[in-house]
């Protein structure tokens, strides 16, 4: 018996998720687009095939998409992450050892039965997927880290694979390592690549061949780790643990640039809550926050600016968030500037596990209790129907600069309001 390293991923995710809440996109052109619906950021097979580019501005692409009748949908955070929560739980069941990646993308790892392919455990793993939430998912297996990245990318590349490819089982890997260029290597970076270009190494067998004198000398200690796992020898853990991350960030470009400190504390209250939530969720507390802005960068008066604030018992409570990143906003701001874009880092983060009590202040120990049930509160029926259903009073206020989201599709999987309803007669 011997580890096999999996690599799965979501394909085309965010579009994915969009046709899986509305069927009626299914074998059309989708595209969806970045925060402030500013440039194209995912598309389906389709609209790739019709050639719609990557990363253009939306502005730009507009009449193309109307001809082509492409549909268009505003990014549904709320909507990806909720998928990526149940796509993560069934891997979860199914792998051995998981880490999660990104939103739509895990390692994972499972024994492999002497010598055996795992070919039919990986059909069984994607059918199980598809039933389940009906996403896609590809499926790349190999000796380490590097090499499942290269079997996922194969998995998708060749068509007869149809999702899944085992390069682990394979002795003479090089007709496939041949297939790979070297940028699309995990872990190689652009001016890595461009490094390697001009050494004549292009695709991943050259590399996996160059020799390791070389490599360190000029990347040292990383390179060494990415030559030896192209070599089938792991050197990159799966690391398990999500809930050790150590800061949570949220920040957002506004639709409009605003220059009032009443919006500029709005929008902060906003990402606070949102963070806060978060940092209750993976059970953490966090010891000190950040809060950042900034203008346009190509514009004259160019001005970004950031505070930072130590909290002395480490919480997850809202309320003592707001306060103190209320003071921050207050040394941030200043007057005239056009701000575009602010956020907020929860950061110092630690497990609830240890929380350290007050000690002998009865009053304080029953105000701290209450506070924390009545955050619980709050989180459990936004949960339940749907962020912002209830919050601070503060936050609640209309805003007008929140980020334009004109294309947005209706959140059916976290908002118990949009379950369809079905008469029966
Ligand atoms: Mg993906």
């Amino acid at each position: 018996m011997s580890k096999a390293i999996l690599q799965i991923d979501g394909n085309n995710f965010y579009a994915s998720c969009e046709q899986l809440i509305d069927p009626s996109i299914k074998g059309k052109g989708l595209v969806v687009l970045s925060n402030n619906d500013g440039c194209i950021i995912a598309r389906n097979s389709e609209a790739r095939k019709m050639g719609i580019p990557m990363g253009q501005p939306y502005f730009k692409s507009k009449n193309k998409l109307n001809q082509l009748n492409i549909k268009v949908r505003s990014s549904n955070y709320e909507l990806y992450g909720d998928i990526s929560n149940r796509l993560m739980q069934i891997l979860r069941r199914n792998c051995e050892e998981l880490e999660i990646y990104s939103i739509d993308e895990a390692f994972g790892s499972i024994q492999r039965p002497k010598e055996k392919c795992l070919y039919q455990w990986g059909k069984n793993l994607r059918a199980l997927v598809y039933q389940n939430i009906g996403i896609p998912i590809s499926i790349g297996i190999g000796e380490t880290k590097v090499l499942s990245k290269i079997s996922n990318h194969l998995a998708k590349k060749i068509e007869k694979n149809s999702g899944i490819f085992d390069i682990g089982i394979i002795d003479n890997k090089d007709p496939y390592l041949n297939l790979i260029k070297v940028d699309k290597v995990w872990g190689i970076g652009k001016r890595m690549s461009t490094w390697l270009n001009s050494k004549g190494i292009t695709n991943a067998k050259e590399l996996r061949d160059i020799s390791s004198t070389q490599i360190k000398e000029k990347y040292g200690v990383v390179g060494i780790r990415i030559l030896n796992e192209l070599k089938g020898n792991l050197c990159i853990p799966i690391k398990e643990s999500s809930s050790d991350r150590k800061e949570i960030s949220v920040s957002r470009s506004f639709s409009y640039p605003i220059d009032s400190l009443e919006e500029l504390r709005q929008a902060i209250i906003k990402y606070v809550l949102i963070a806060s939530s978060k940092l209750r969720k993976y059970n953490q507390l966090s010891s000190a926050i950040t809060v950042f802005t900034n203008t346009n960068i190509h514009s004259q008066d160019y001005y970004k600016n950031k505070a930072t604030g130590k909290i002395n018992i480490p919480t997850s409570d809202s309320r003592i968030m707001i306060k103190i990143s209320l003071e921050l906003t207050q040394k941030i701001f200043r007057p005239y500037r056009k701000l575009i874009k602010a956020g907020v880092i929860l950061h110092k983060l630690q497990s609830n596990k240890y929380k350290q009590k007050i000690l002998f202040n009865q009053k304080l120990i029953k105000e701290d209790l209450s506070q924390e049930r009545l955050n619980h509160i709050i989180d459990k029926i936004n949960n339940r129907s749907g962020r912002d259903t209830i919050n601070w009073g503060s936050s609640m206020i209309e805003k007008e600069w929140s980020p334009r989201r004109e294309k947005a599709s209706i959140i059916k999987t976290t908002n118990i309001e949009h379950i369809p309803i079905i008469y029966a007669k």
